[in-house]
């Protein structure tokens, strides 16, 4: 690569381990950014060379663009490439890296900008002639609110304009429930976004998160990789996604690849990016929900049907050269399933679980199952970031063999010393609805869930009352 010889990874975790090993692939040399607790991660060891950035706290490190940039022209990088969350979709800090003559792995900053403002990006939906959830437009007052809501129809959905992982997100029944809840979500997202701005959707029952994954170059050409189904959601953020969806027929498809391509032309959008939709599968219809303009988290499950690597692909375009492959090349094969293996409790409502990893005994490695992570045996979680751990994910030739193929990896898979995800994931792929392709993006908080807890309680009761039995 001639305009890449040393790449800077701007961040932590699975996904710079990630980033380090497309570097190799592509013979590129990587410098990873590390705070004070991640100086011996695996990322960092993996890599050419670390450079310490930073104490732990994520403002005094990850999210310091000027310090980030110093390092990488420092270092002598030619890119850099931020990952995912963190100043991935930061309009300033692609900026900021073009200035100081590094390439950004990731789209023009405009392009950040035009799709960083939820309803901006409607509205750019809308001109590319994909219809958004009926809704509204910002909303300032409850009585703004409530008309809007009356318009669409309740339950509706109150959503944050900069809004992003969920936040600033309630869900509302009735007129009456709508002021609190708008107060709460403006909180909520002001603090997390530093703005308020807060706009009107129709809650669509039973709905289905299918999203397209697009890549454009600089040469002006977009092609689509299909879609991923990422239903089954809790609190509105992702648990477990797979490609291609069960949901959707082949017509709905083609419509939705061509809409998310005709988006990103609209863009000329360059480098790797998402357009999600919401799927109602009772009118049979999609609506566009928003576009995410950076490598996803579930970006493994496209890879896997599709064989290509994404995060090659991107550092290939940064560099300035066309997309390895044409939309004809583009060939979909068997099915995909991810895990997100989180360090949290599901017994105790997800409550992050930093310390020692004591035990980590992965599923042996096998073709047809990955596992993109960070951590080995000794590790030390350090509660400072969010709490993925890595994803597992399986490619099988169709979805029962997926399943079947992912139930047995997460038997396999053994972790002590920290509570993780993985009982939450072995019990809803064993679950009937997760089978029959029934889940909708409330079906873990609805039904799920309450389901689990009500089991648990009764096995509760059922051991507190055994002594008294025994004693009898
Ligand atoms: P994806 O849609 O890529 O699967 P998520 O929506 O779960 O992923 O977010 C990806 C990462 O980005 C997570 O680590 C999440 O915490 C982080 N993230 C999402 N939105 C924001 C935001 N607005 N600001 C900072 N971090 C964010
Ligand atoms: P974020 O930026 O937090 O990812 P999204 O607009 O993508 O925000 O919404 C997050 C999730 O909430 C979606 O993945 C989807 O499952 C659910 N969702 C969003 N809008 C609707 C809607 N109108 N009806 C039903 N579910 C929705
Ligand atoms: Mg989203």
């Amino acid at each position: 690569m001639a305009a890449i010889k040393r790449l800077f990874v701007a961040n932590r975790g699975e996904i710079a381990v990630r980033i380090v090993r497309a570097c190799d692939r592509l013979g590129v040399e990587s410098v990873v950014a590390v705070s004070e607790v991640d100086r011996n991660t695996l990322a960092a060891r993996m890599a050419t060379r670390a450079v310490c950035i930073g104490p732990p706290a994520a403002t005094e490190s990850y999210l310091r663009a000027e310090t980030l940039v110093a390092a990488a022209c420092g270092t002598g990088c030619q890119a850099i490439h931020p990952g995912y969350g963190f100043l991935a979709e930061r309009p300033a800090f692609s900026r900021m890296c073009e200035k100081a003559g590094l390439l950004f792995v990731g789209p023009r900053a405009e392009s950040i900008e035009a799709m960083g403002e939820k309803l901006a990006a409607v509205h750019l939906a809308e001109q590319a002639g994909i219809a958004r959830v009926p809704g509204s437009g910002p909303v300032g007052t409850a009585e703004k609110a409530c008309r809007a809501a009356e318009r669409v129809g309740f339950p509706v959905l109150i959503k944050a304009s900069a809004g992003g992982g969920g936040r600033g997100m309630r869900l509302v029944h009735t007129a009456r429930d709508l002021p609190q809840a708008l107060d709460s979500a403006a909180s909520e997202a002001r603090a997390a976004f530093g703005d308020a701005t807060l706009y009107i959707e129709k809650f669509i029952g039973r709905a289905r998160h299918v999203e397209v994954q697009v890549l454009g170059d600089s040469h002006g050409r977009i092609v689509h990789l299909g879609e991923r189904d990422c239903s089954t959601q809790r609190r509105y953020q992702k648990l477990i996604e797979e490609a291609p969806s069960p949901a959707i027929s082949e017509r709905v498809r083609q419509q939705m690849s061509a809409a998310a391509v005709r988006l990103a032309g609209e863009v000329a959008y360059r480098n790797a990016g998402t357009i999600e939709f919401i799927y109602d599968p009772e009118g049979d219809n999609f609506y566009f929900l928003e576009m995410n303009t950076r490598i996803q988290v579930e970006h493994p499950v496209t890879e896997m049907v599709t064989s290509r690597d994404l995060v090659v692909e991107q550092i290939r375009i940064a560099a300035g050269e066309p997309i390895s492959f044409s939309q004809e090349d583009v060939k979909l094969e068997g099915h995909a399933i991810e895990c997100r293996i989180n360090a949290e409790d599901p017994a105790r409502n997800f409550a992050p679980c930093p310390g020692r990893i004591e035990t980590w005994n992965p599923p042996s490695a096998s073709t047809g199952i990955r596992l993109d992570t960070h951590c080995y045996a000794g590790y030390l979680v350090p509660p400072y970031y969010d709490s993925l751990l890595g994803k597992l994910i399986v490619h099988a030739a169709d979805r029962s063999g997926a399943i079947r193929s992912m139930r047995h990896a997460l038997a396999d898979f053994e972790i002590s010393g920290v509570a993780t995800t993985i009982p939450f994931h072995r019990a809803v792929l064993g679950h009937g609805d997760f089978r029959d392709g029934a889940v909708h993006t409330r079906w873990v908080d609805q039904e799920f869930m309450p389901a689990m807890s009500a089991l648990q309680a009764a096995a509760k009761s059922a051991t507190e009352a055994s002594p008294t039995q025994a004693a009898k």
